[in-house]
C-alpha cells in the first residue's frame, strides 16, 4: 500500500476522443476527497511511459490512433503489471491489451499481450447505451455508452469483465463484456464510465489505498439511476 498513488494516462492525445478523460478526473476526486495525495502523470509520445505508478489508465480511439499507441507504449506497461500495478483500459485501451487486433480494413497489430484476447471487426458498429453485470467486489450492474466496430474473443487466461444485459459488449464471445486478467482490466464501456460506476472506481483504489472511507456519491449514484431507468438499459 502506498501513501501517495501515482495514476499514469497513456497517450491521453491519442487515446482521448471518446471521453474517457473522465476516468482520470473521477479517479482524483476520489482520492483526493479521503485526503490521499495524488500524482497524474499524462504521458504522451515522446516521453517514455514511466514503470512506477500504481493506476494506468487508457482511453478509447479512432482506428489511427490506437494502432499508433500500441506501437509506442513498448514494454513499460508489462514492466509496470509485474511490479503490481492496476491497468484500465476502455474500447481501443481494451483492444490494445489483447493478443492482437485487427481494425475495419483486417489489418492486425500486435497488442501487449496483457489480456488473453483477440479483437477482429464486427460486421456492424455496436453504439448504445449497455449495462453489464460485474461480479468484481463490492459492484453490481455497471453502466455505460458503447461505441465500437471492433468485436473482442476471449481466451482460456481471461475472465469477462462482466455479462451483459443491456449491449452488444464483445460479442465474439456472446454475452460477455470486457475482460480481466488479475489487476488488468478492459472494457467497452465509456460513459466516463468510472464517474458514473463509483463502486467500480473504488475497486480500481482498493489495490492502492488501504481504507477507502464513504464519500457523497449522490450525484453519481443518480446519473447512474437516471441511465439505469432508461428503455435502452433493459
Ligand atoms: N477503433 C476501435 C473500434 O472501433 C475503438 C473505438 C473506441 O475506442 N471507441 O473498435
Amino acid at each position: 500500500m502506498t501513501s501517495s498513488v501515482t495514476i499514469v494516462s497513456v497517450f491521453p492525445g491519442l487515446l482521448g476522443t471518446y471521453g474517457d478523460a473522465g476516468n482520470e478526473m473521477a479517479l482524483v476526486h476520489r482520492l483526493r476527497s479521503r485526503d490521499v495525495p495524488v500524482e497524474v502523470v499524462r504521458v504522451e509520445p515522446g516521453s517514455p511511459v514511466p514503470t512506477s505508478g500504481d493506476i494506468y489508465l487508457l482511453g478509447g480511439g479512432e482506428d489511427r490512433a490506437q494502432a499508433l499507441a500500441a506501437d509506442l507504449i513498448g514494454p513499460a506497461l508489462r514492466r509496470a503489471v509485474d511490479a503490481g500495478a492496476t491497468v484500465f483500459g476502455v474500447c481501443a485501451g481494451f483492444q490494445i491489451l489483447g493478443e492482437t487486433f485487427s481494425d475495419s480494413s483486417r489489418t492486425t497489430y500486435p497488442g501487449l499481450g496483457l489480456l488473453d484476447v483477440v479483437t477482429e471487426p464486427l460486421p456492424h458498429r455496436a453504439v448504445g447505451e449497455a449495462v453489464v453485470a460485474c461480479a468484481l467486489p463490492g459492484t453490481s450492474s455497471v453502466v455505460g455508452f458503447e461505441n465500437h466496430r471492433g468485436g473482442t474473443r476471449l481466451g482460456a487466461g481471461a475472465e469477462p469483465f462482466g455479462r451483459v444485459v443491456a449491449g452488444v459488449g464483445n460479442a465474439l464471445t456472446p454475452g460477455t463484456e470486457g475482460a480481466r486478467s488479475g489487476r488488468v482490466l478492459g472494457t467497452y464501456l465509456h460513459g466516463p464510465v468510472l464517474a458514473l460506476n463509483p463502486a467500480l472506481a473504488d475497486f480500481l483504489l482498493q489495490g492502492v489505498v488501504s481504507s477507502l472511507s464513504p464519500i457523497d456519491d449522490a450525484l453519481a449514484l443518480r446519473a447512474r439511476a437516471h441511465r439505469l431507468a432508461s428503455p435502452h438499459a433493459h
